[in-house]
């Protein structure tokens, strides 16, 4: 393989997330992957602190993961899901609803978190349209929030880092407050309630849903905050009998340390949003699931059905993917390991603590957050990473890492002393 004519075709014709076809940022190319290693095309081998973006958490080529999809292949790889259904997909649909919570009872499937986030929001639309509610076409979502890039699911995104303003003719204008100040383990306040009961009175006539990543907000700026804020604010969404729809993309399948976030606070929502690790990092799948009560309201009355219905819905490869992740999930000894991370990175991450640049170390099951007083350059800070052997992908003034549950000890605390490391030499 030439490697050079390969990147210079990435360069000249690839879009990368959030890139440049004019100044394209380095990208680095892996010949194969390995438990936690990626190997670069040159030999090197970087030990993975991203999950490749929450997903990979079984780490990569895992026997079971492989065994699995090619059993599938062999039998059927791709159905439409209009008018046929197939063993995977009921076997999953059976396991999710085991899992996640109670009051959820039906599951659409889709093939990515957008896409999940998408549907959520036309559930709602024509459950309010079904109970003759009509007028309720809002959203509410927390400032800090991430829920995708497509359109819809943009115009619930931090109105800045969602760069709303260069689609303002397009989004729906939604209703946002600030995020949650009071943090993980401490209860919250009055004041810390106020703005979203403010805003939820205020709009209570024509708020659709609210629609929250519980517990921690991923790519909207990594910040965990306070179950007993988000137990108040299903309290809130009861009261003015506006529905809640949980985002669990990121944080679905124990990496809070809970399978779902949402245990941590003992809710439940009336819809939620599944992705990411739902495959085990295999491949592109998500579903949104939705209580009984939902799936009932809109099928009972005009048009009769959900209009919605992707190409690739259930994908038999995707599904027995997700059933063989979870499977692998289950029999691993998960909760150990997340709180084994969780220390290695509360211990390696200290010192962060003591660093000028560093202004906040935030660790919460497997994740770890290392907050900076400046903006990093992204470019010359991930070749310092490759460099010191591990890959990580900061963004704004935040590194931080979420490695697969599989890493041990040792590799965990390279991920966490090159960030200590690193950090150190930034001006
Ligand atoms: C990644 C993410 C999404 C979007 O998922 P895609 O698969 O990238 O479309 C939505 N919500 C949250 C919380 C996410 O982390």
């Amino acid at each position: 393989m030439d490697i050079e004519a390969l990147l210079e075709f990435d360069r000249a014709h690839l879009w990368h997330p959030y890139s440049s076809m004019e100044t394209p940022n380095p990208v680095y190319p892996v010949v194969s992957a390995h438990g936690v290693r990626l190997k670069l095309a040159d030999g090197r081998e970087l030990i993975d602190g991203m999950a490749s973006w929450w997903s990979a958490i079984h780490g990569y080529n895992h026997p079971v993961m492989n065994q699995a999809l090619t059993r599938q292949i062999d039998q059927v790889s791709h159905l439409m899901f209009g008018g046929l259904t197939h063993p995977a997909a009921v076997e999953l649909g059976r396991k999710l609803i085991d899992l996640t919570p109670a009051p959820l009872q039906t599951l659409f499937y889709s093939d990515s978190g957008s896409v999940a986030i998408e549907v959520a929001i036309k559930m709602a639309l024509q459950y309010w349209q079904a109970n003759k509610e009509p007028q309720r076409t809002q959203f509410l979502s927390l400032r800090g929030g991430y829920h995708g890039d497509t359109l819809g699911a943009m115009s619930i995104c931090d109105p800045v880092t969602g760069m709303h303003k260069l689609f303002s003719t397009v989004l729906n204008q939604q209703h946002f407050v600030e995020r949650p100040n009071c943090r993980f383990g401490q209860a919250c306040n009055e004041q810390d309630i106020a703005p979203i009961a403010t805003a939820l009175h205020e709009n209570q006539d024509t708020l659709a849903a609210v629609i929250l990543e519980p517990i921690v907000q991923g790519a909207g700026g990594m910040w965990f905050y306070s179950a007993d804020y988000l137990y108040k604010v299903r309290q809130l969404c009861d009261q003015h009998n506006i529905l809640l729809i949980f985002d669990e993309i990121a944080t679905g399948f124990g990496r809070t340390g809970r399978l779902f976030a949402c245990e941590h606070a003992d809710v439940s929502p009336d819809i939620m949003c599944i992705g990411k690790a739902l495959t085990g990092g295999y491949l592109s799948l998500a579903a949104t699931l939705s209580t009984r009560d939902i799936s009932n309201s809109i099928s009972r009355s005009e048009p009769g059905v959900f209009m919605h219905g992707p190409t690739f819905m259930g994908n038999p490869l995707a599904c027995s993917a997700a059933l063989a992740s979870i499977t692998l999930l289950q029999k691993s000894n998960w909760q150990a390991n997340i709180e084994a991370i969780e220390t290695g990175l509360r211990e390696g991450l200290a010192e962060c603590m003591d660093l000028p640049q560093v202004t906040d170390v935030r660790v919460l099951g497997a994740i770890g957050v290392v907050e900076l007083n400046q903006t990093v350059e992204m470019r010359s800070i991930t070749e310092r990473f490759v460099n010191a052997g591990v890959w990580l992908r900061p963004f704004g003034n935040l590194v931080y890492l979420m490695p697969p549950y599989v890493i041990n000890r040792d590799d965990l605390d390279t991920l966490t002393s090159a960030i200590s490391t690193t950090i150190g030499q930034l001006s």
